[in-house]
């Protein structure tokens, strides 16, 4: 037997070792630190069912709004006891700096408490009646089993984006965990039972996307499905979902411009620009990896983000000074390299960076060196794909038209970033950038209070803001006529 650590499933409240095991490796080091369950589709229906059961217990579908919503807010206070482990559990399972996941993990428990908070304020209505016998009024409830599906680059706060909704409406959930960083949410639901949730509330398969993810959406008593992802496996998910005949939001991926006019306070700029494509080693959806630059500043705006990159700390993502980590997985790393070589074979041309990163604070780890492609043009490859990864690509722009118009040819949506502080013009692209959320001399900004997702191919539905709730629920009217009599029962009431 593996002498490494090994994380199972958890399932009715139990812990439930895999039949198969798969290593999960540390980014920073480049080897396997732990073994994580190979979960099958028998462990799909075992975990499936407890949620079903649940579901349907009195311990959970009993529960006022009011007392699960106190069950939020029980568990955002152990969440909030607990950061600093849970920042640990993250940094050691994805590679990002302990700096972002202690940030993340200390802004985690707003997401319960907003939830929470909401349980009890979704109101159905009093329909207006146009048949003076009849009162007529709605009532929102749960779907059922949700299968909530996330992606390698925030773990726990992508859970916690799908869970605190689906769970203040009154849904069990089966998490099914990206297979490259599937540790860290054992810590987390140790605290969800230390908060009270019944058993089987929260359910957790580990596993691949092809074998457990797959099982999960297609799995007959699962009503919905929470998935963040790429844009491929997205397009599976909602051709399952298609099928099955319900529902599911997907946040997928982007391609994401960044809008710097000449009239912009250019170090706030630079630094936004640098901290949209290098931040989290260009591993986040909202990556702004295409900078389109007003071309009278292109040169002074390119000197700066280029020293600002430079300067970045690569190094151990467990220390406090480091500004750029490793990549997640190796794949990654390759296939960001890839994207590297064909950008360069399209003639786009090197600024700074362009290869994996050597220097001896990266050890052996997965590192790309900070990297800006100049001379590219709207339709090249590197302009067009989500690369996830520190690479950036520079397009001049004349006019604002021009930007928009390169801001808008991609088939994605995910976010858009506006520097400049004419605010008529800040007005006018928040209307005409074809983009879920547009950042104004800011970026990555991001609440549970405010919707987020994309539009196009980034995406289906939102999560967070109150509307993200309505995602969980379903709507059921209810007629009741008070009348003495019947009419003719051949004709229908209208
Ligand atoms: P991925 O699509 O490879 O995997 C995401 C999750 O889906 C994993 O748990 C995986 O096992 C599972 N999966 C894969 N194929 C599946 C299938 N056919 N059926 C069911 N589940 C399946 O994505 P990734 O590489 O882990 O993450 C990076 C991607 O996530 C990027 O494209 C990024 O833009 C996107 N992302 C989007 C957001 C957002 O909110 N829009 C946030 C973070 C990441």
């Amino acid at each position: 037997m593996s002498s490494l650590s090994r994380f199972g499933h958890v399932i009715a409240g139990e812990p439930v070792a895999g039949q198969r095991w798969m290593p999960s490796y540390d980014p920073y080091l480049g080897e396997p630190w732990a073994e994580v369950a190979a979960g099958t589709a028998d462990d799909v229906d075992a975990a499936v069912s407890a949620a079903r059961r649940a579901y349907r217990d009195p311990a959970w579908r009993g529960l006022t709004p009011t007392a699960r919503g106190a069950l939020l807010l029980r568990l955002a206070d152990l969440l909030a006891e607990h950061a600093e482990q849970l920042a640990v559990a993250e940094t050691r399972d994805n590679g990002k700096l302990i700096a972002e996941m202690r940030a993340q993990m200390r802004y985690l428990p707003q997401w319960f408490r907003y939830f929470g908070g909401l349980a009890d304020k979704v109101e159905g209505a009093v329909i207006p009646s146009d048949k003076p016998s009849m009162f007529n009024y709605t009532k929102p409830e749960p779907l059922g089993v949700v299968a909530a599906i996330t992606p390698w680059n925030s773990p726990l706060l992508l859970t916690a984006w799908k869970l605190a909704p689906a769970l203040a409406a009154g849904n069990t959930v089966v998490v099914k965990p990206s297979e490259f960083t599937s540790t860290s949410i054992l810590p987390f639901l140790d605290l969800v039972a230390r908060a009270g949730f019944p058993p089987g509330v929260i359910n957790l398969v580990t596993g691949t996307g092809a074998e457990v993810g797959a099982a999960l959406v297609e799995h007959p008593d699962v009503a919905a499905v929470a998935f963040t992802g790429g844009e491929a496996s997205g397009r599976a998910v909602a051709a399952s979902c298609g099928r099955k005949l319900i529902p599911a939001t997907l946040e997928l991926g982007g391609k994401s411009a960044q809008l710097v006019f000449a009239d912009a306070i250019l170090e706030n700029a630079v630094k936004g620009v640098a901290g949209g494509i290098f931040a989290a080693t260009g591993q986040t959806c909202v990556a702004g990896s295409r900078v389109l630059v007003e071309r009278r500043i292109l040169p002074e705006f390119l000197d700066r983000l280029s020293a600002l990159a430079k300067g970045a700390r690569m190094g151990d993502p467990m220390r406090d000074e480091t500004e750029v980590g490793p990549v997640t997985t190796r794949q990654q790393l390759d296939r960001i390299l890839g994207f590297i070589e064909h950008a360069k074979r399209d003639g786009a041309e090197v600024l700074i960076g362009g290869s994996r990163a050597t220097r001896p604070e990266c050890g052996q780890g997965w590192f790309v060196e900070p990297t800006i492609f100049t001379g590219v043009t709207p339709s090249m490859r590197i302009a067009q794909e989500e690369v996830f990864g520190p690479v950036a690509c520079v397009i001049p722009f004349d006019s604002e038209e021009e930007a928009v118009a390169i801001a808008n040819g991609t088939r994605f949506g995910l976010a858009t970033g506006v520097w400049t502080r004419d605010l008529a013009r800040a007005h006018r692209l928040a209307a005409t950038v074809e983009s879920g959320m547009v950042w104004v001399n800011t970026y990555r900004t991001s609440s549970p209070m405010s919707p987020f997702g994309g539009m196009k191919a980034s995406g289906l539905g939102r999560e967070n803001g109150a509307e993200a709730i309505r995602h969980y629920l379903q709507t059921k009217a209810v007629w009741m006529d008070f009348s003495e009599t019947y009419p003719s029962p051949f004709v229908m009431r209208l």
